[in-house]
């Protein structure tokens, strides 16, 4: 059997997967089984922010796995330890918390949110927004502000409200002495590429703080250097509590974190959480080699070529409006799904979130890489 029939027989039906299967990638090409290459405007969904095979990110993990793979947290462990010295200095954060997905680095921050609130003994809920997206378990699921994804898998965790997005007054009117903590996507992704207005969010991190409501800043998508500073609330001029991140940090490889401000860096104590993979030496050395190469001149970069994205792409007969922030990119167009398939054909990777496309491009995408996929997406767009 061929790949496809391989999958299509012994996988679990979750994905509806474009018609490729990809081998091989460098920096912003991907080939496929027959050697075709396409530029990569997707980065596998925010991950590959340096692009496929970066270098410094491939020796990093190579000596390291050929070091130690895996030894557990029973243990002391160089690459997570520098690693936690590095995101705490670089965001201001006191003390982080490594697991190995975007979800699973909620599934901390909520916990801690609890937690802190149980310390207290105050309300124990948490406000999301509506259209928002944090995961796929159980609880980051049940703190995703949409209908549609928790059809068929009630009952879900309670103690979840849900409040409009830049709507000021019903976070004010939904945050109650039973609110623990309100958590943010700055750029919703999944939900359409939508940035929160930066008053807002300045709003409900002052009336946050005055309550003692915790303030969560989910930047799995947002966070290292995706919208233009190294996380997104660094542009938003607020500090969170907590933080999470994850994609772009592992570049390629599975890793999550939950980061602790000032008010939450000992409200995990011994035996509260844990994480066999999490902190695994291989990604965590990986890390420390994108964080590395996150400096200013990667960041300006970011700034402008989303300019060039957004006017080239604006100027489109095909293209209603353009959203989003540094290269997280959203693009109304009518059947964006039919443009993602033409695109394909043409040896353009993009995505799609609800009714748009969606670009994310490496950060480091060459400038002649970014004008010939432009191109062909012009193309299709004009
Ligand atoms: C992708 C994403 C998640 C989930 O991350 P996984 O690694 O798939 O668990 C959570 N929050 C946001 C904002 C995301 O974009």
């Amino acid at each position: 059997m061929n790949v496809k029939e391989l999958e299509h027989e012994y996988l679990a039906a979750t994905y509806g997967r474009q018609n490729v299967t990809f081998v091989r990638g460098e920096g912003s090409f991907l080939f496929d089984e027959q050697g075709k290459r396409y530029i990569d405007f997707g980065a596998g969904i925010a991950v590959n922010g340096l692009g496929h095979g970066n270098k410094k990110w491939l020796s990093a993990v190579t000596e390291q796995a050929a070091k130690l793979a895996h030894a557990s947290n029973l243990y002391y462990t160089e690459p997570m330890a520098k690693l936690a010295e590095v995101l705490c200095e670089r965001s201001g954060m006191k003390r982080v918390f490594f697991g190995n997905s975007g979800a699973e680095a909620n599934e901390c921050a909520l916990k801690t949110a609890r937690k802190y609130a149980s310390d207290k003994g105050r309300g124990t809920d948490i406000i999301t927004l509506k259209n928002s997206f944090h995961g796929r378990t159980m609880a980051t699921l049940s703190a995703t502000g949409q209908d549609g994804m928790h059809k068929d898998f009630a009952p879900f965790l309670p103690g979840f409200v849900y409040a409009e997005a830049n709507g000021f007054e019903d976070f004010r009117r939904k945050c109650t002495p039973d609110v623990a903590a309100v958590m943010l996507e700055l750029v919703q992704g999944e939900g359409g590429v939508i940035a929160l207005e930066k008053s807002y969010v300045q709003r409900v991190a002052e009336y946050a703080a005055a309550n003692d409501v915790l303030l969560i800043i989910d930047e799995v998508q947002t966070g290292n250097g995706r919208t233009g500073t190294l996380y997104a609330y660094m542009q938003y001029g607020v500090q969170p509590d907590v933080f999470t991140t994850a994609k772009g940090l592992g570049n390629g490889l599975p890793i999550g974190v939950c980061l602790f401000g000032e008010k939450t860096q000992s409200v995990l104590t011994p035996g509260t959480h844990g994480s066999t993979f999490g902190g695994n030496p291989v990604a965590c050395a990986g890390a420390l080699a994108v964080l590395e190469q996150i400096d200013d001149e990667l960041l300006e970069g970011v700034k402008r070529k989303d300019a060039k994205i957004t006017s080239v792409l604006s100027s489109c007969r095909g293209v209603l409006s353009v959203s989003g922030l540094g290269l997280m990119i959203g693009v109304e167009c009518k059947n964006a799904r039919d443009v993602m398939n033409r695109a394909l054909e043409n040896g353009l990777v993009v995505l799609t979130a609800h009714e748009k496309l969606r670009l994310l491009p490496a950060l480091n995408i060459e400038d002649d890489v970014l004008d010939a996929g432009l191109s062909v997406l012009s193309g299709i767009l004009s």
